[in-house]
């Protein structure tokens, strides 16, 4: 029943723009780094993810992210990302932006996507600027070093300490703010700037609807809200709309 209010509401609210987070890919494998049985209860992120630790030790910091890039260059799309993808072209929706670094919605088809924490697709040189892709860095580990120069590389996501990009993030907040439905997929929104793009939806005058396992602080101003897996609900939505709008 719900899954069928949500999808009249896609179906009458265009464009819809959809916002992911974690809990998206939970599903192909993935772990949620800030869940409470997460990386980040292990690790300190102070010591293994901020821009400061990794230029202090490079190589420690690699250590550490080079086995979940094994792990993140296994993964595949599940049914989330897959139906994502396909409502897109199918028309209903305009854009996903994510805070996902694992490539996943790309290797399930979406086109508009806007990475706000960037991504693994490459790795660059702080030094000379060289960009070597996800494919050529996973045989350079455990410590990829640059190709011209020799500098250690750093892989293109947002450490803890760095400024998100700020391209991703205007068009990100312009899609927000234009869009008459905002479907958040697998965040607690709970990390800003992206937990802000509910307020620009909602000053628009667009409404917000959220799939997430667990509570949200924009809960009570959502016009649907399902605390369901983000696969099988969106593989409902998905078979609840017709072909086109
Ligand atoms: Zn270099």
């Amino acid at each position: 029943m719900t899954v069928e209010r949500l999808a009249g509401l896609v179906a009458a609210r265009q464009p819809c723009v959809v916002l992911t987070g974690a809990g998206i890919s939970t599903e192909s494998g993935i772990p949620d780094f800030r869940s409470p049985s997460g990386v980040w209860a292990q690790y300190d992120p102070m010591e293994y993810a901020t821009i400061d630790a990794f230029l202090v030790d490079p190589v420690k910091v690699w250590d550490f992210y080079g086995k979940r890039l094994d792990m993140l260059a296994s993964a595949q799309p599940n049914d989330g990302h897959r139906a994502l993808a396909e409502l897109e072209r199918r028309g209903f929706v305009q854009a996903v932006i994510t805070q996902n670094i694992d490539l996943l919605h790309e290797r399930a088809g979406s086109r508009a996507l806007i990475e706000v924490h960037g991504s693994i697709r490459t790795s660059s040189c702080l030094d000379c600027g060289t960009v070597v892709p996800f494919d050529e860095v996973l045989p350079l580990l455990p410590v990829p070093h640059c190709p011209t120069c020799g500098r250690v590389l750093k892989p293109d996501v947002v450490m803890f300490g760095e400024l998100l990009p700020e391209a991703a993030i205007a068009r990100a907040t312009e899609l927000a703010a234009e869009a008459q439905l905002l479907l958040v997929v697998g965040s607690s929104l709970e990390v800003y700037p992206v937990a802000g793009l509910p307020l620009e939806t909602l000053a628009g005058g667009g409404s917000l609807a959220i799939v997430n396992r667990g509570p949200t602080q924009f809960d009570a101003r959502a016009s649907v809200r399902i605390d369901g897996g983000a696969g099988e609900t969106l593989r409902a939505l998905a078979s609840c709309l017709p072909e086109r709008p």
